[in-house]
């Protein structure tokens, strides 16, 4: 049987953990062993009464930053750190890309930062990978791992099954994703209004529908994705 999908997570706040990835598609995927995860407390790690995780900042400034020595010890404790990464808002977008790649390693160890965030040596001195899920701040990383870790896991061999198909979904071709229908096929709102389902889609024309859907992707990332746009267009224009 092939080995699960293997995440270690350094965070002072073990309980968070396996929290929505315990529910659904993720929480029956480890329950059958596709993933599993160990959570390290780095408090555990600390050395005085207190069990001090953190100091203020050289040079000054607002809030505490999580201590170099500290996290060592913890990341020392595994027998498998695998690709390091660390969550963090000034890191290398979350990308479908990027999903992938990280959901085809053996394991990897993810470091939640709380506060300021983390010694820069540490970062530095293990070479953690910074990523971030987005151009906002949350109060820690561990909202972010959560997330990262979602997006992975449903990638991962058989645990999707039939019931989707990641090469359909948005990103996956450069493009957002078409708009789905279902039953019934004519509806009335609350407020009298009428929708019907586009007609194609009942057609039964399958060359007619992935054309259909084809546009109405390039639409939507037209409108709502300039970005991914410029990239699509640069991309089809060399191929
Ligand atoms: N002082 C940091 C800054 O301005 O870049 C923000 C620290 S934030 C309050 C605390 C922790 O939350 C970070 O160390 C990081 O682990 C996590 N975090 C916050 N925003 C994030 C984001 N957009 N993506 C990934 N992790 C994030």
């Amino acid at each position: 049987m092939k080995k699960p999908w293997h995440v270690n997570i350094l965070t002072l706040f073990p309980d968070m953990f396996p929290g929505s990835l315990g529910q659904s598609l993720s929480g029956s995927a480890l329950e059958k062993g596709a993933w599993s995860y160990d959570c390290i407390n780095i408090r555990d790690f600390a050395e005085d009464t207190h069990k001090t995780v953190d100091a203020p900042p050289f040079g000054g400034g607002a809030g505490l930053v999580m201590r170099a020595d500290i996290i060592e010890k913890a990341l020392l404790s595994l027998p498998k750190a695998g690709r390091k990464i660390y969550m963090s808002p000034r890191g290398k977008p979350l990308t479908q890309s990027l999903v992938q790649e990280l959901s085809q390693e053996e394991s990897i160890t993810i470091l939640c930062g709380r506060y300021e965030g983390v010694d820069q040596r540490l970062l530095d001195a293990h070479e953690f990978e910074e990523i971030s899920i987005g151009d906002y701040v949350l109060s820690g990383g561990e909202p972010a791992a959560l997330i990262l870790m979602d997006s992975c896991i449903r990638l991962l061999d058989g645990v999707m099954g039939n019931s989707s198909t990641p090469d359909e979904e948005s990103f996956s071709n450069g493009l957002l994703e078409y708009p789905h229908y279902t039953k019934p096929a004519q509806w009335v709102d609350a407020n009298g209004h009428e929708h019907i389902v586009p007609d194609v889609l009942r057609s039964g024309h399958h060359q007619k529908i992935a054309d259909w859907r084809l546009d109405k992707s390039k639409a939507l990332t037209q409108k709502r994705r300039p970005d991914l746009w410029d990239q699509y267009i640069k991309q089809n224009e060399e191929n």
